[in-house]
């Protein structure tokens, strides 16, 4: 229980990484905020963690939209008291090929995966200072660490969150603020059956062929579980995680070595 008295927010926390996330957060002793457009489904995370006896409510915030950010960041201050750990989780993947992305589907994933970022990080950050403590965790990808076809506007916008975080740990890095990215592979989530259903759609490939396609970037064969990212964002915010900051950490079975 090393995050006792801990306030934490995950972004895009209804679903998937983010929801992993929360309930590793809360089984090490955090009061959880969890946020992302969808009511229902950050309402019944928080309602599971709560019947399990952790502390845990949910806050509706589009985290492209810099007011609903502001009114998002007032509103877990007053139900956490501090906010001590930030998770910048929320994020989207669209594919297509470059020549056949639109300006629109550009913007709209840089918003919400870089400039989501950004905001939450801003809203929450002065008071992590005020107190000289304080844990943000960009959830990445590989694809902020090296190209990947069909995926540009996405690589483009993890590239930029991996710069985010190494520039704002290198601002805060004397005053008891990490910033760290975590940079995983393909993980068993809703993203990834999206993925599988934009190859079979568009590759005119069946499902069991979409997901062989992905599996072959994996060495060790398999979808990597989101308890895996979980863990390491609970080392990164216990005690002992204080001297790791500015890194891009791979959960990637090795695939960066290939
Ligand atoms: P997911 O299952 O699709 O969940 C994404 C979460 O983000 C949802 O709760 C979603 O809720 C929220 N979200 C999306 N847009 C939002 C917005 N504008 N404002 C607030 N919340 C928003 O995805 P996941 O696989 O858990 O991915 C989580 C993060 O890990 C993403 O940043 C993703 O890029 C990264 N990642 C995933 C994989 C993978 O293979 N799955 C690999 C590497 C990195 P709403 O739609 O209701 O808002």
């Amino acid at each position: 229980m090393s995050l006792k008295g801990r306030g934490a927010v995950i972004t895009g926390g209804g679903r998937g990484i983010g929801k992993a996330i929360a309930r590793y957060l809360a089984e090490e002793g955090a009061s959880i905020v969890v946020t992302a457009r969808s009511t229902d489904q950050i309402e019944a995370v928080a309602a599971e963690l709560r019947a399990d006896g952790f502390e845990a409510q949910a806050v509706t915030c589009d985290v492209a939209d810099e007011e609903a950010v502001q009114v998002m960041a007032d509103e877990a201050r007053g139900l956490l008291g501090t906010v001590d750990i930030l998770v910048n989780n929320a994020g989207i993947a669209p594919s297509n090929p470059v020549k056949r992305l639109t300006l629109e589907e550009w913007n709209r994933v840089q918003s919400i995966n870089v400039t989501g970022t950004f905001l939450c990080t801003r809203a929450f950050l002065q008071g992590m200072l005020d107190r000289q403590w304080g844990r943000i965790i960009n959830i990445a990808s590989v694809a902020g660490l090296r190209g990947s076809k069909y995926i540009s506007a996405y690589c483009a916008s993890k590239h930029a969150q991996i710069g985010f975080t190494r520039a704002v740990a290198d601002e805060v890095a004397d005053q008891g603020v990490t910033v760290n990215a975590i940079c995983p592979g393909y993980v068993d989530t809703p993203m990834t059956e999206y993925s599988v259903v934009q190859i079979t759609e568009k590759a005119g490939v069946s499902p069991e062929e979409a997901l062989q396609h992905i599996l072959a970037t994996s060495p060790q064969k398999r979808l990597i579980r989101p308890e895996e990212i979980a863990a390491v964002a609970v080392m990164l915010c216990r005690k002992d995680g204080e001297g790791i900051s500015g890194q891009a950490i791979a959960i990637d079975q090795g695939q960066g070595n290939h």
